[in-house]
């Protein structure tokens, strides 16, 4: 088979959107795939960039293997798999790209696993991202979304890939005992049914759920009791930074649910449906409290007091 008749069974969202954009010659500047083994599409479509012998990649002409060995001209890529990306590389990209181009055709950077850059990356590449320049592409992988900035991601198109992996985690999900809502929190939260089956085990799984709950009721609708309840409830009863982040990570979830239940899709929470319908927030109030909450999950990884950092962000939320 093909790559490309392969990627169309096998990822049909994929496919349609990549063959649409290059068909139409509407081609993105930045792609954020979002995944496991996302790097197979991600030189998928750097091939498809340069190929002359087809619409999309025909995976077989020079141009193609080049992309495949990495010895096309100009083609950066950075992996953030064993160490963060830095500022200093997103930097080397920009200057490497401002000369000439080497091959006279596309000129594309690949960032894979950009979850793992430091903040400083991150601006820097932002500031990149916000003035695309004719000719050069940005190709990035994550495997969690929720650790990517809203601010970047708006700017990239937004491919989420192994729709299959996601349904195939749900259907052994739906062999336990577990509610709606636990099946699609937990295949969010995690890619491994491993990981999902660790967290359930333990009593933490169903307190954090409702510290969300009462998260984003105080917030919203007793705004004056949020900062007391937060530190007589999830941070007497959790004090490690796993628990605290992976709190942050189901609050980002349920504030997503604000967007969702507007636009009637399918939501993490649907328990908490009639809570959510009832919260008055505009969407960029969500981006930036989102935003403020994926920032305080970065700082959790640096040395920072886990009790100053949530203070900070109910201050600031
Ligand atoms: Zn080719």
């Amino acid at each position: 088979m093909s790559l490309e008749n392969q990627f169309k069974n096998q990822q049909p969202i994929f496919y349609q959107i990549l063959s649409k954009s290059f068909r139409d010659k509407k081609i993105p500047h930045a792609f954020l795939l979002v995944g496991k083994n996302s790097q197979f599409a991600a030189n998928f479509i750097a091939k498809s960039l340069i190929c002359d012998h087809d619409v999309l990649a025909c995976n077989e002409c020079q141009d193609c293997q080049r992309i495949e060995r990495h010895t096309y001209g100009d083609f950066i890529c950075v992996d953030g798999h064993n160490e963060s990306i830095k500022k200093k590389q997103i930097e080397y990209i920009q200057s490497q790209f401002a000369k000439s181009s080497i091959e006279g055709k596309a000129k594309i950077y690949m960032l894979l696993n950009i979850e793992n850059s430091t903040n400083e990356a991150m601006n820097s590449l932002l500031k990149l991202l916000e003035e695309p320049m004719p000719g050069i592409y940005a190709i990035f992988t994550c495997q969690n979304i929720n650790r990517v900035l809203p601010t970047i991601q708006s700017r990239c198109q937004v491919i989420q890939l192994l729709p299959n992996s996601k349904k195939m985690l749900r259907e052994q999900l739906e062999k336990n005992d577990l509610s709606k809502d636990d099946i699609t929190i937990l295949s969010e939260l995690f890619d491994s049914y491993d990981d999902c089956l660790t967290l359930i085990e333990t009593e933490k799984f169903e307190q954090l759920k409702l510290e969300v709950f009462h998260f984003i009721e105080d917030l919203y609708f007793h705004r004056e009791n949020l900062i007391i309840n937060v530190q007589t409830h999830l941070l007497k009863n959790f004090k490690d930074k796993d628990s605290i982040r992976l709190f942050l990570n189901m609050l980002v979830l349920g504030l997503r649910d604000l967007f969702h239940v507007k636009q009637s899709m399918e939501l993490t929470y649907p328990s908490y449906r009639s809570l959510f319908e009832k919260v008055d927030e505009t969407t960029e109030g969500i981006i930036k409290k989102i935003d403020l909450i994926l920032n305080t999950e970065y700082l959790l990884s640096t040395n920072a007091n886990v009790f100053l950092l949530m203070d900070s962000m109910m201050y600031k939320i």
